[in-house]
């Protein structure tokens, strides 16, 4: 299924190390994203880099490799770069959350999260690509993160973006819950059995239903969990043969 988070590609430029290509395929994997960009890698994706993928080599295979990076994000509308540092030139800054909720909001065209060389970053030139910088607040005296840990957090951030934009809670419309008439029918078809067992005595049947429909309101069952309970009364039936509509009042 397609998402905001297939149409943002992460770009990495120069990479030295196979093995962080490799960590970065990885840190996208879990996160949702799967489009990645080498800009000029010193060496293309090697057994280190697919040892370093585990799970997300299908990320690293595919990925598309350029000469620089003003191609890799040719067809881009929004290029954000990341840097451990301010450069003497000043650029729109942004916090990955912020980042994150404007590539998630102009995700209808890709868009691309740009990473630098382990060595020495993003050059001037590249960073003028870019229309917002992204900068992850780090110990001012030691901000330079490992390339990968860089494009988790981004991605992390991008995730938490691309779930909260989703249409408003479908997982929680998605729960069907049974009726009142459904739960009346279960908790006469519970007090049956409990008459056959003989935990409630008919004479003197006590709080026990009242109790037991506290409890089930609390619980809330959904339909399925309804079905289970219901399942589990007819099953106790059957092995006692007994018929819940002669417990019936
Ligand atoms: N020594 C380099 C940093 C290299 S770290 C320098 O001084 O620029 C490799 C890449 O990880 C960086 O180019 C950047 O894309 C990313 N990165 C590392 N730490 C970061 C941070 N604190 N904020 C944003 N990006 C960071």
């Amino acid at each position: 299924m397609s998402s905001a988070l297939d149409n943002i590609k992460v770009v990495l430029v120069g990479t030295t190390h196979t093995g962080n290509i490799g960590s970065v395929a990885r840190a996208m994997k879990t996160m949702g994203l799967s489009q990645l960009c080498l800009v000029a890698p010193k060496t293309p994706p090697d057994g280190q880099a697919y040892a370093l993928a585990a799970g997300a080599s299908e990320i690293l295979a595919a990925a598309t490799t350029f000469d620089t990076l003003a191609e890799a994000v040719a067809d881009c509308a929004l290029v954000v770069g990341s840097s451990a540092r301010s450069r003497t030139l000043s650029w729109p800054m942004l916090e990955p959350r912020e980042c994150a909720e404007l590539a998630i909001t102009q995700s209808d065209k890709p868009v691309a999260v740009v990473f630098g060389r382990e060595s020495s970053g993003l050059s001037n030139d590249e960073l003028q690509l870019c229309h917002y910088h992204v900068c992850i607040a780090a110990n001012p005296e030691y901000s330079s993160l490992n390339l990968a840990m860089a494009v988790q957090i981004v991605c992390y951030e991008l995730r938490m973006a691309f779930l909260a934009k989703r249409p408003a809670a479908t997982a929680v419309d998605e729960i069907s819950y049974p009726s009142s008439a459904q739960m009346e029918n279960f908790y006469q078809h519970l007090e049956a059995v409990l008459h056959h067992t003989g935990f409630i005595i008919k004479q003197h049947p006590g709080v026990v239903m009242t109790k037991l429909k506290r409890l089930f309101n609390r619980a809330r069952p959904e339909e399925a969990e309804y079905n289970i309970l219901r399942g589990i009364l007819t099953s106790m039936q059957r092995l006692e043969k007994v018929d819940s509509n002669t417990h019936k009042e």
